[in-house]
């Protein structure tokens, strides 16, 4: 599933593709794609402003006060393509430009999610999440106060979108594994010094996938539909070994597989 490394990415690439084109159609090829808040004709589009993100949220703004959300969920993509006779495989919405290029919404699974809606909409998905872990507000004293009665793993919290906007699994395993800290540890065992390693490596784990343009397990590509290189950097995440020697352990927390070292994490 694309995180925020993978969604900052695609959004930067966005920005340098798609921005002050017209929309011109939306073609919408599998009914159920896009969320339709408002009733609208496409000349109600305009032009496009800006892209930016939240969390693991992409937000196109447009010229007529209308914004346009979208969610990649597990296998989403946005594949700008100037050939507008090109498609791809598993194409759901087709976002089509004045100058005959689009921007295509590939989706293997169906989950991803398109949302219409006007720019002053208060869409609650996004009003509800917590803070950026790149930005200044995250920090020692935030994380504390967010974990520290909590009798739920250290896992499971540092993926709640509530706490941290934009983490998913890949990240959270590579980020326990860096600060030590063993995933089923309960928010309420983790001590002052591991608070404020877990900060330090969130922002080091997630500015280092950003330089190396996201991780592509399977599905994810950027705007280019090209691959990251972050795998390339996992020290735990599907693994068999660790850097000490121990086998990599493998456990389901809340449906999703955790990947420690038993040894390297207490
Ligand atoms: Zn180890």
């Amino acid at each position: 599933m694309p995180e925020l490394p993978e969604v900052q990415t695609i959004v930067d690439g966005l920005n340098s593709k798609i921005v002050n084109k017209t929309i011109s159609a939306i073609i919408e090829k599998k009914m159920g794609t896009i969320i339709w808040k408002e009733n609208l004709n496409i000349c109600e589009f305009g032009k496009i402003l800006n892209v930016s993100r939240r969390g693991k949220f992409i937000i196109i703004e447009t010229s007529k006060k209308l914004k346009i959300i979208i969610h990649l969920r597990m296998t989403g993509k946005l594949i700008y393509e100037e050939d507008i006779s090109k498609t791809s495989s598993h194409s759901r919405t087709e976002f089509i430009f004045s100058d005959n290029t689009k921007m295509i919404f590939d989706c293997v699974r169906t989950f991803g999610k398109i949302w219409i809606l006007r720019k002053d909409y208060r869409f609650a998905p996004i009003e509800k999440l917590g803070v950026e872990p790149l930005d200044k507000l995250f920090n020692d004293p935030y994380l504390k106060k967010q974990i520290q009665h909590k009798k739920i793993p250290i896992k499971k919290l540092i993926l709640e979108q509530q706490i941290i906007a934009g983490l998913g699994n890949i990240y959270a395993c590579e980020i326990l594994f860096r600060a030590k800290i063993h995933p089923e540890k309960l928010g309420i065992e983790v001590t002052n010094k591991e608070t404020e390693l877990l900060v330090k490596e969130t922002k080091s784990v997630l500015i280092q996938a950003l330089e190396k343009n996201g991780t592509t397990i399977s599905d994810y590509r950027n705007v280019d539909n090209k691959t990251g290189e972050f795998q390339n950097f996992l020290k735990v995440y599907q693994k068999e070994f660790c850097e000490c020697g121990n086998k990599i352990s493998r456990i389901k927390q809340s449906g999703r597989s955790t990947f420690f070292c038993g040894k390297c994490q207490k």
